[in-house]
């Protein structure tokens, strides 16, 4: 089925009212107040209140502005974003104290104009937040570095407990839909050589449906990340951030039925968790509260 009509009415299944209550209301400005941008705000996340209310929250880092323009994403994009805030490791981190959450995801921008693609500022607001948080788990969801493992290995070393970077769509999709400095065995590659690095670290990715991959291709894409040896796989829709002719059009609004078989089909290629479901994303409080289990059993051990 090509692309539906520019105004794609959702299915019933992905028709849910936004969340609100107290709590979100207070972490809501304890972020704001300190000049941070949470991924679940700018997404219009319909998980938030869960994640928020149940421990799990997610963090941008590097400010609100890339320099790349992905067509599937609504951040901000410029050649030149604001310098990052020197001080952002402090705040972030005295913000998810304040929240106390059990696990945090840290996110990035890209900034493809620094000279280390903001490596150092990463690495300091993970060691910042691991040394003010110590009971914390943490996730570092990372940009590709341009492939340069010595940036990749820089923040690594600042200890997050679990490595991400999301591979996004299946490879014949990957220059429609990603920035033209991404790519599908770049992204592959940097998965590669987090886990040789520090083969104890769990790895995880992310893939969006419904932008007219077929079942083959995801199949085939199931692979390729297992054999670069990633631990845990998300698999959600793809949605339109706006009407903008920048932003792609959803291909196809996948049942929640496919969702599951999918699922249970990436299963078969060994991950140590797989969450698949039309309103999971990269990062997922079900996949995160697993995470944490994992990471304190193997700990234990
Ligand atoms: S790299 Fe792409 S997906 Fe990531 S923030 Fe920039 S535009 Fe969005």
């Amino acid at each position: 089925m090509g692309p539906v009509a520019e105004r794609q009415a959702l299915p019933p299944w992905l028709k849910v009212k936004l969340p609100t209550g107290p709590n979100v209301a207070r972490l809501k400005e304890a972020s704001r107040s300190r000049g941070l941008s949470t991924v679940c705000e700018e997404a219009r996340c319909p998980n938030l209140a869960e994640c928020w209310g149940g421990g799990t929250a997610t963090f941008m880092v590097m400010g609100d502005t890339c320099t790349r323009g992905c067509r599937f994403c609504s951040v901000a994009t410029a050649l030149r974003p604001a310098v990052p805030d020197e001080a952002e490791p402090q705040k972030l981190a005295m913000t998810l104290k304040e929240m106390d959450v059990e696990y945090a995801v840290l996110t990035t921008v890209c900034r493809d104009d620094l000279p280390d693609q903001g490596a150092a500022h990463l690495a300091a607001c993970i060691r910042e937040v691991k040394k003010t948080c110590p009971d914390m788990k943490l996730e570092m969801l990372l940009q590709d570095f341009r492939g340069h493992q010595d940036l990749l290995e820089q923040v690594i070393d600042a200890g997050p407990d679990v490595v991400a970077h999301n591979v996004e769509c299946v490879e014949r999709l990957t220059d429609k839909v990603r920035d033209a400095k991404a790519g599908y065995r770049q992204s592959l590659d940097v998965l590669a050589h987090a886990k040789n690095y520090a083969p104890t670290k769990p790895t995880k990715t992310s893939l969006m449906l419904g932008l007219g991959e077929t079942e083959e291709e995801l199949v085939q894409a199931f692979k390729d990340i297992r054999a670069v040896g990633v631990d845990i796989l998300t698999l959600g829709q793809y949605l339109r951030p706006s009407g903008s002719r920048h932003h792609l059009m959803v291909d196809k609004f996948i049942h929640p039925d496919d969702f599951q078989r999918y699922g249970d089909m990436a299963k078969e290629h060994g991950f140590l968790y797989v969450a698949s479901g039309p309103f999971v994303r990269s990062s997922y409080r079900a996949a995160e509260l697993f995470m944490k289990g994992h990471l304190e059993n193997t700990r234990g051990a």
